[in-house]
């Protein structure tokens, strides 16, 4: 099969010929019908995430058919259609792990990082850890949703029942989660990069009631506000921009420096978070709500042996929605 690797970090990814991997016991393994890009895949990279197994498959957004199952896989079929996401494997008894916390999990694995991911024409994954697709997102739409998606819904639980939420970085998981905040009765304020005429219109689309600069202050205070932009200064602009009470969640799995700030920024019960990961139950949350909504992704595909286009692309602001790669 064909796949796309990361040798050493700094690198181009190399598109290598690989026998299609065997399932473990408990694994399936996945023909993968379509694979989206996540900014984390550009962290790994680039060697800001400095332990990936090496050479890697990268790619943890993965939407496939079972085409073969290990000995003891007993919830999914041959010709079933499974989702995989960012965490492979958890294991079960750590103190994180029995309480509810598997996100946190000591030994946990993640898909595209400590395993193989799905930058390839097939994969395996431990059955555990994959998701039933609903059947209205065909895999080309259902791939972003396995991370942008999922680590969108966590970001916006962490904001409580907050109505007025701003969101920092306007890219895969903002536009995923806007959707689902409008379908929960928030209002999204959306913040992009100064004079970014494009984004902001695009948050617009989704239905933001308010797009402007990471410069600007919005129109009104906010209950909550989500970052997924990698930039630390932008902590004590939305703490700015919060109310009394309100939260700010970082949602990304890398930030360069928060800068100091004065103390009064984060009184009167301020709070400020982070995102690590996902459980099974946030996916199992998102996935019953997402038809509902029902969320639509929007997505540039890119042959998977164009992924380091595709990364380029990513890297310098020139997808709007999220890129996936399609094997064929
Ligand atoms: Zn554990
Ligand atoms: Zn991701």
């Amino acid at each position: 099969m064909v796949a796309m690797v990361l040798e050493k970090a700094g690198q181009l990814l190399r598109r290598v010929e690989v026998p299609v991997p065997k399932p473990g016991m408990k694994e399936v393994l996945i023909q993968v019908g379509a694979c989206a890009v996540c900014r984390t895949d550009l962290h790994i990279v680039d060697g800001e995430l400095t332990k990936p197994k090496l050479p890697l498959v990268l790619g943890h957004e993965i939407a496939g058919v079972v085409v073969g199952t290990g000995a003891e896989v007993e919830r999914f079929k041959v010709g079933e259609r499974v989702g995989v996401p960012w965490l492979g494997w958890a294991c079960g008894v750590c103190a994180y792990c029995r309480s509810g916390r598997e996100n946190l999990c000591n030994r946990a694995q993640f898909t595209g990082y400590d395993r193989d991911g799905g930058y390839a024409e097939y994969t395996v994954a431990d059955e555990g850890f994959c998701f039933p697709l609903p059947d209205s997102y065909s895999d080309t739409e259902a791939a972003p949703l396995l991370c942008a998606g999922l680590i969108g819904f966590r970001s916006l639980r962490k904001t409580g029942a907050a109505r007025r939420v701003g969101i920092y970085g306007f890219g895969a998981a903002a536009h995923i989660i806007t959707q689902v905040a409008r379908f929960q009765g928030r209002q999204i304020y959306a913040f992009t990069r100064p004079n970014d005429a494009a984004a902001q219109e695009f948050a617009r689309s989704l239905g933001a009631v308010w797009a402007g600069g990471s410069d600007q202050a919005p129109p009104e205070r906010l209950d909550a506000a989500i970052i997924f932009a990698l930039v630390g200064t932008l902590v004590p602009l939305a703490l700015a921009a919060v109310d009394k009470g309100g939260v700010v969640v970082c949602g990304g799995i890398h930030m360069s420096d928060i800068p100091t700030f004065r103390y009064e920024l984060l009184w009167e019960e301020r709070v400020i978070c982070s995102v690590a990961n996902l459980t099974r139950e946030d996916a199992r949350e998102f996935f019953a709500i997402a038809p509902q909504v029902p969320v639509k992704t929007q997505v540039e595909r890119f042959p998977l042996t164009e992924a380091n286009e595709a990364i380029t692309r990513l890297r310098t602001g020139k997808i709007s929605g999220a890129a996936v790669l399609v094997p064929k």
